[in-house]
């Protein structure tokens, strides 16, 4: 039985409220904390949401191979330490990696017992309608994450499982199936 999954998906997929949503009814699941190389955002706390490093730290932790798998996504840096899964793993818990696509392939590739998770919007049409409503990019902005979301639709199709976001409850209960069983 895999304890490792790991959850990927476009931005604005409301991937981040699901996840939330998931572990507060699973507080026995635990969720990676990453490192990273973006500052923090409003609310966001050193240790909670991410470990934040300095750039040069980050190429460190590069260097001495302390990172299980490592991406750049929109100029930053995202590593996930293998310290901290395999301390978890080892005390026999389940562990939640929530990382870009070409991160969870690299995983695969590393421990191939991890169970990868998509979750998807329920159509690239309604994303980019989410995305428009927000009116808080550019036309640029806008074009540049929608290549990206397709890049990571296309990477998802080597995924376990894909849990469309139709309904906050309705992913919920997919995750649950999928991970508590
Ligand atoms: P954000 O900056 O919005 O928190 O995250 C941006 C992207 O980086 C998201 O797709 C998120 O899943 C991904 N990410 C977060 N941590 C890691 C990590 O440790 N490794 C990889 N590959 N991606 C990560």
């Amino acid at each position: 039985m895999s304890k490792l999954f790991v959850i990927s998906g476009s931005s604005g997929v409301g991937k981040g409220t699901v996840i939330k949503e998931f572990l507060a009814r699973h507080s026995e699941i635990k969720l990676s904390i990453s490192c990273t190389t973006r500052m923090p955002r409003e609310g966001e706390v050193d240790g909670v949401n991410y470990f934040f490093l300095d750039k040069n730290k980050f190429e460190e932790c590069v260097k001495n191979e302390e990172f299980l798998e490592w991406a750049e996504f929109s100029g930053n840096c995202y590593g996930t330490k293998k310290t901290f899964v395999e301390g978890c793993l080892q005390k026999g818990e389940k562990l939640i990696l929530e990382i870009d696509t070409k991160g969870a392939l690299n995983v695969k590739k590393i421990m191939p017992e991890a169970v990868l998770i998509f979750i998807a919007p329920p159509s690239i049409e309604e994303l980019e309608a989410r995305l428009r409503g927000r009116h808080t990019e550019t036309e640029e902005a806008i074009q540049k994450r929608l290549a990206s979301i397709k890049l990571e639709i296309e990477n998802s199709k080597h995924f376990d499982y894909q849990v469309v976001n139709d309904t906050v409850e309705n992913a919920v209960q997919q995750l649950e199936t999928i991970i508590c069983k």
